[in-house]
């Protein structure tokens, strides 16, 4: 894999006689695998340099991963050449927001205000991707996405290929503000995000202040370069590249802080340091590989309706802090649930929130409001309980339950890009099932049986009565899943002609391949905010076994559902899939 700096300046672009080593071009690099798959990180105004480069091998093509859409990661895409060129392809991927698309996101400083040519006049094809934390692919490098810490939705991407696998992460305030400063233990958030590094053999990260800069810069979204060691060490990563530096650091001042770190780096038998330097071009090869826990989670899952009619409980008692951090869920069409810190576990028993904020009252209060949800039937684990507190807590506060911590005081633009991280996390937990591996194939196959938006037949519908009837309940189903809807060719019981994939229970099965039995919706955590479950008809029970076609495509289910919960033995189970044999043999011989 070979990575080359096109632009390491944070902020804003900063040309000078004093930063002509370390470059003054903002955030942008290129990454190819040794099979050819460009990616490229960013694209500061560094992506203008980088353009032109790319213009030698035509049509360019390649991907583009943006960690968010602030100005110094953005700013050269309207001068990057290849866009102009028709016939060249481009895949743009960031993070998902709530309110915009990332197209119109990306298309705003391209209005004729700012720049003479419009997004959509760029000649090339550009397709936009949106993303929440998971996996993807592009080409063949696997990416894995994760939020980072900073006043606007912002992820940070590993890749791997070739045996190696590198981090990018710009930008990122540390969790802890001892951290950021070169004090205390790499707990919670903080080790999650060395997590994300371990092992990793170049690791890009920000390190745009020095630890005696930090207290003038709280919130401000950056890491200092004590804690970028700091956590590129606990991770054991082989390199750090320090990037995103200050427009205030000159190249001087660069190679002081490198030979210090460098010292200290190698005491404590850290990676090796360096500043990454516009121009500046590495190669890596296959090193003693670490195995990292991916996510399983498509990162380009559409969340598509996974906040409407959710709720966030706001467990506090001083009415300031209400107020602000109702303006901040309110932002996001969130319904807001308001209680004081000792009603919290009734009020979520009650209102079922996929996000928790207690108020830290400064006595044991708070603890045991969060250990009293975390034991409530039916809680989701990954229920973010998360503790407004005045002073930074020591530990992970895990024995309490929390999953983490809002340090006051916070600007609303920082409370409001924290909610809406733990918001999508929550959203993805349950929202869908992840994509089959052979997905074109299956959807090809389903789409050849020529029966989507066909109308009901007798030769379905009987086999959906008699399901109904052996099971003994109220609803059963022939769905045919496509690619953003389980559309029902049969349909015993039920009113609705077709849900969203991502609120399917039967998308599970299909990419199980195997039956899937839910005894009791509510106590299950994939499906106990599911609207089917928390509104009409209330599924409480369900049970699905995939139709496969003899090439193997598994096009969609039979399934039995219940209002009430209840099992299914064995017996019951060879009885769903004699059931799924005969709708299996009707698709197979039409009429
Ligand atoms: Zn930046
Ligand atoms: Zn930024």
């Amino acid at each position: 894999m070979r990575v080359r700096f096109f632009g390491t300046r944070g902020s804003i672009a900063t040309p000078s006689r004093h930063t002509l080593r370390y470059g003054g071009n903002t955030s942008c690099v290129e990454v190819r695998s040794n099979a050819g798959t460009l990616v490229i990180l960013d694209m500061g105004t560094g992506a203008a340099v980088l353009g032109r480069e790319l213009l030698k091998d035509a049509p360019p093509h390649g991907h583009v991963l943006i960690s968010h859409t602030h100005w110094d990661h953005i700013q050269g895409i309207p001068f990057f050449a290849p866009f102009k060129i028709p016939g060249s392809v481009w895949d743009i991927y960031a993070p998902r927001g709530f309110d915009r698309t990332l197209r119109e996101t990306l298309a705003g400083q391209m209005e004729y205000t700012y720049f003479p040519v419009a997004l959509e006049q760029l000649g090339a094809t550009i397709r936009f991707h949106e993303l929440v934390e998971g996996r993807f692919r592009v080409g063949d490098i696997e990416v894995t996405s994760r939020y980072l810490n900073h006043p606007a939705l912002t992820l940070g991407y590993r890749l791997e290929a070739d045996g190696v696998g590198i981090v990018y992460a710009c930008d990122h305030e540390p969790h802890s503000r001892a951290l950021a400063t070169g004090d205390g233990d790499i707990a919670g958030e903080d080790r999650r995000h060395a997590e994300f590094l371990a092992g990793a053999d170049l690791v890009l990260h920000d390190a745009q202040y020095l630890a005696g800069e930090y207290r003038q810069k709280v919130g401000w979204g950056h890491s200092t370069v004590e804690y970028a060691l700091a956590v590129a060490r606990f991770a054991g990563a082989k390199r750090l590249a320090l990037t995103h530096h200050d427009p205030l650091r000159e190249d001087r001042a660069i190679d002081e802080l490198v030979a210090a770190l460098r010292s200290e780096s190698r005491r404590t038998a850290g990676p090796k340091v360096f500043a990454a330097a516009e121009g500046q071009e590495l190669e890596l090869s296959a090193t003693r590989s670490v195995a990292v826990a991916r996510p399983d989670f498509p990162a380009q899952a559409q969340l598509g309706s996974a906040l409407v009619g959710r709720s966030a409980l706001l467990a506090m008692e001083t009415p300031s802090k209400i107020s602000g951090l109702s303006d901040a869920l309110r932002a996001d069409d969130v319904h807001i649930i308001v209680s004081d810190v000792a009603n919290a576990p009734a009020a979520a028993q009650r209102e079922r929130p996929m996000l928790v904020l207690l108020e830290d009252t400064g006595d044991a209060r708070a603890a045991a409001a969060s250990r009293a949800i975390r034991h409530l039937a039916g809680e989701p684990d990954e229920l973010p309980i998360v503790l407004v507190t005045p002073s930074e807590p020591r530990g992970d506060g895990m024995e309490n339950g929390f999953s983490d911590f809002l340090v006051e005081p916070y600007s609303p633009v920082y409370a409001r890009t924290r909610i809406r991280a733990w918001l999508m996390r929550a959203a993805c937990h349950w929202v869908r099932a992840p994509t089959p591996n052979d997905e074109e194939r299956r959807l090809a196959a389903t789409r050849a049986l020529s029966l989507i938006e066909t109308p009901p037949e007798e030769r379905f519908d009987r086999i959906t009565r008699l399901a109904a009837a052996l099971f003994d309940v109220p609803i059963a189903l022939i769905a045919l899943m496509e690619r953003d809807r389980e559309w029902f060719k049969s349909r015993c019981g039920l009113d609705l002609c077709e849900v969203p994939r991502d609120e399917s229970f039967c998308g599970h099965s299909v990419y199980l391949r195997q039956p899937l039995v839910v005894a009791d919706a509510r106590l299950d955590e994939r499906f106990a905010d599911n609207p089917y479950v928390t509104g009409p008809p209330g599924v409480r029970f369900y049970a699905g076994h995939p139709l496969i076609l003899p090439d193997g495509s598994c096009v969609g289910t039979i399934c039995v559902l219940d209002t009430r919960p209840r099992h299914i033995d064995n017996h019951g189970l060879e009885r769903l899939r004699d059931m799924a044999d005969l709708a299996t043999r009707e698709l197979e011989f039409p009429k």
